[in-house]
């Protein structure tokens, strides 16, 4: 490049060229270097600015007049309508004015006719050629002519003493006189659908790029006024998940005026998928290319006119939440506390709310998003998986939603009332699962309030207890955390969970003669447990889901509309008259023992009567189980089961494990997933404790095991008063598993210091 041109030809730049051309000018010029198609063009040269400042002899005035007190904002206001104003009414010089000049008469006679360009300001630092002045100067659209070309120039310029950058430089320490700006003109794209491109996952790292799109130019996407249609491809398979949005508007080029206008989108293409696979291919193989070029993950704009793919923009991926920064200066500053609803999974985490209204949405949900939905249910645990964090409408600490968060370590918040409401979608959140609040915006992490998101500690000695601590798990995928634990076995396997995961109903699978592919499908997810955990027990518990979840599933729809599904048709008494469904489950807890799996016990849940446990004995026997290679056991939910546990041991039961979470609701009158009533919930009522102390006394004079699995056992208060009843086993939350287990500990050692005190006192 020849000395300080005014006009430099994008293809002529390279990276090099940054404090000529600003790294927007830059990262042009290399890309066509790459052969990547890239609208053509030129800068106007950082240096051409500097040359207008001194030959004009405006610089000493504009420099003075930007010597403000930038936190006093009428003042500020003032001085950048001066110092704009400075700059725009000065004359160019009348070489470089014809410089610009010849530029775009060359640019129309490569590309015909007069093209229309668009005119960016790209900032640059002398000596911090890497800093971003990104989003702060203005850029001009469809500018046709070449008088309109310096126009827009000069107002480029003139965009770098607006007050919002005046303030940034001031605060970041960049003198004012070493900033400069270039000015890029580039062929319009008059795109009929554009949109950008990650070409890998930008929180993970994972070879999947994602692709957003949408109708029009790309300014209805990146200022995130439109949901664009989503794309994930696997970069190994190429393998395409398209998830599409309902796109209302759009901004185009008004064919009178030339001006970018935003319209609605016409009814046929709001619901219509914006690219093609083939098309996503090609926007794919752009991307690969350039990310091959500067060898690190992109972040890219593309266009189409016309089915030609254009790169507008590329730059290195630094991380996702970029942008989601550049739309939240609204909520900048103090943080505002937005919801508050019940801590349900301990950890914070920051991102961009996408509200699931229903399971056909949650493609939307990609990695380091916050999931918004009513409820959470079973078909959603991979884009629960995928969340930063969950907050729910709906539902209590006991919730699937609670529930299955706090396996999968993402914090959670449930029972807002109003999430779905007061959130809006590409919001910036911060949610504290441990408090359960919800805050605009991204919060450093408290290091007081809130642990590390998904973390599982476990102490460098983990201490020894006579009784014993295990964990929970409901779905197969937390298996690898719940075993990090250090637990001495799985007190709680609820299958539900997995069979309402597997998405059809299990009388779908009876009815289309599926029955072995329900147990295969049931087989594995309980084997990876079971295999896991081997030889420590796991009690597995038969099927426990109200009607109103069986509903949602494949083949539900027959489910009984019942008027409480908490009261209604659900655990052992209904596997007892649905005894296929029943009989399956048994079987698949067969083939496991058969394989060796014989640390398996067999938990029954909502007994309520010793017929109950006699007559699936029966069937337990009849599937051809042998009750010596396992324990059979049952939950104590029902206030009914406690009272008549000594009739429940007659009947020849191994363990008992207490389900606080319905012995609670059952013995207060007080719906568990009620967020009304949640304030009324509690686990530690005396008359739930009254119950639990009695079976544990019947049972350990029986020499029946008892353990509890409610979420009451992942509360060191309550394990501390559950060890002095003299309970056998507590079975916790993962998170919960090392605070118990020090609870317990402590307990047992005061119980023996308590003791050794009382016999010195009687001597
Ligand atoms: C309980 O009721 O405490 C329990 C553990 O069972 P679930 O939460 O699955 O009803
Ligand atoms: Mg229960």
């Amino acid at each position: 490049m020849k000395d300080n041109p005014t006009v430099v030809w994008l293809e002529d730049v390279r990276i090099e060229d940054v404090p000529s051309v600003g790294g927007k000018g830059a990262s042009l010029g290399e890309m066509i270097s790459a052969e990547i198609p890239v609208p053509r063009g030129f800068a106007v040269t950082a240096q051409a600015f500097r040359r207008f400042l001194d030959e004009t002899g405006i610089a000493s005035q504009l420099f003075a007049t930007l010597r403000v007190n930038v936190d006093d904002a009428k003042e500020l206001e003032a001085v950048a309508a001066s110092a704009k104003k400075l700059v725009l009414k000065t004359k160019m010089p009348q070489h470089m004015r014809s410089d610009i000049v010849s530029a775009y008469n060359e640019l129309a006679k490569r590309e015909g006719g007069e093209p229309l360009v668009a005119v960016r300001s790209s900032a640059t630092a002398e000596d911090m050629p890497e800093a971003s002045f990104a989003g702060q100067q203005e850029t001009f659209l469809n500018v046709r002519g070449a008088n309109d070309v310096v126009v827009a120039v000069q107002k480029c310029w003139a965009s770098l003493y607006g007050a919002r950058a005046i303030f940034y430089r001031v605060k970041q320490g960049f003198e004012h006189e070493s900033v400069n700006i270039s000015a890029v003109v580039q062929k319009m794209v008059n795109a009929d659908r554009s949109g950008v491109m990650f070409t890998c996952n930008p929180t993970t790292g994972a070879p999947e790029a994602i692709i957003e799109g949408s109708w029009g130019l790309g300014e209805a996407i990146v200022s995130g006024s439109v949901s664009p249609d989503t794309y994930l491809i696997d970069r190994k398979t190429r393998q395409i998940k398209a998830n599409v949005a309902s796109k209302t508007i759009m901004v185009v080029k008004d064919q009178k005026t030339g001006a970018t206008i935003t319209k609605d989108v016409p009814a046929d293409l709001q619901n219509k998928r914006v690219l093609s696979d083939a098309e996503l291919y090609t926007i794919l193989d752009l991307g690969e290319l350039i990310e091959e070029h500067y060898d690190s993950p992109q972040d890219i704009e593309w266009a189409i006119e016309k089915g030609a793919v254009y790169i507008v923009q590329s730059r290195p991926v630094t991380t996702i939440r970029k942008r989601d920064a550049a739309k939240q200066t609204s909520t900048a500053g103090e943080p505002e506390k937005l919801l508050e609803g019940l801590g349900a999974s301990p950890g914070q985490a920051s991102g961009e709310v996408k509200i699931i209204r229903s399971v056909d949405e949650l493609d939307r949900v990609l990695d380091g998003d916050i999931l918004v939905t009513a409820m959470t249910s079973p078909d959603m645990v991979p884009a629960m998986q995928r969340a930063a964090a969950i907050v729910t409408d709906e539902g209590g600490l006991t919730s699937h939603a609670a529930i299955v968060s706090r396996e999968l370590g993402v914090p959670a918040v449930v029972g807002t009332k109003e999430a779905t409401k007061k959130l809006t979608d590409g919001m910036l959140i911060t949610v504290d699962g441990e408090r359960g609040l919800i805050f605009s915006g991204r919060l450093e992490r408290a290091e007081a309030a809130a642990p590390a998101a998904g973390m599982v500690t476990v102490s460098a000695a983990k201490p020894i207890t006579a009784t014993e601590v295990k964990v929970n798990v409901s779905i197969a995928q937390a298996t690898e955390r719940a075993v990090a634990t250090g637990a001495d076995g799985v007190g709680l396997l609820r299958v539900e969970h997995m069979i309402l995961g597997m998405g059809k109903h299990p009388h779908w699978y009876i009815e289309h003669n599926e029955k072995d592919a329900f147990i295969n499908e049931l087989e594995k997810g309980i084997r990876t447990v079971v295999a896991a955990f081997f030889p420590r027990p796991v009690w597995v518990r038969t099927m426990d889901a109200p009607t109103d979840e069986f509903r949602q599933m494949e083949g539900g729809e027959d489910e009984p509309i019942e008027p409480n599904p908490m009261l209604g048709w659900r655990g052992i008494r209904r596997d007892l008259r649905e005894v296929d469904v029943f009989k399956m489950q048994l079987q698949t807890f067969k083939n496991l023992i058969d394989d060796g799996y014989t640390n398996i016990g067999i938990m029954l849940p909502l007994v309520q009567h010793q017929d109950e446990v006699q007559a699936a004995k029966e069937k337990i026997a009849e599937i051809g189980i042998d009750f010596e290679k396992v324990d059979v056991g049952i939950m104590i939910e029902i206030p009914a089961s406690a009272l008549i546990i000594e009739d429940l041991i007659a009947e020849g039961i191994d363990f008992v494990s207490f389900g606080t979470n319905d012995l609670t609701q059952y013995t207060l009158a007080v719906d568990r997933n009620n967020e009304n009533v949640a304030a009324l919930y509690n686990e530690q009522h005396p008359a739930v404790l009254k119950l639990i102390d009695y079976v544990i006394q019947c049972c350990n004079r029986a020499g029946v095991v008892t353990s509890i699995c409610g979420q009451a056992g992942s509360n060191p208060k309550m394990a501390e008063k559950l060890v002095r009843m003299g309970i056998s086993s507590i079975s916790s939350n993962i998170d919960a598993v090392e605070r118990v287990r020090e609870a317990v500990a402590r307990t047992e050692m005061r119980i023996i210091l308590e003791a050794s005190r009382d016999l010195t006192n009687e001597d």
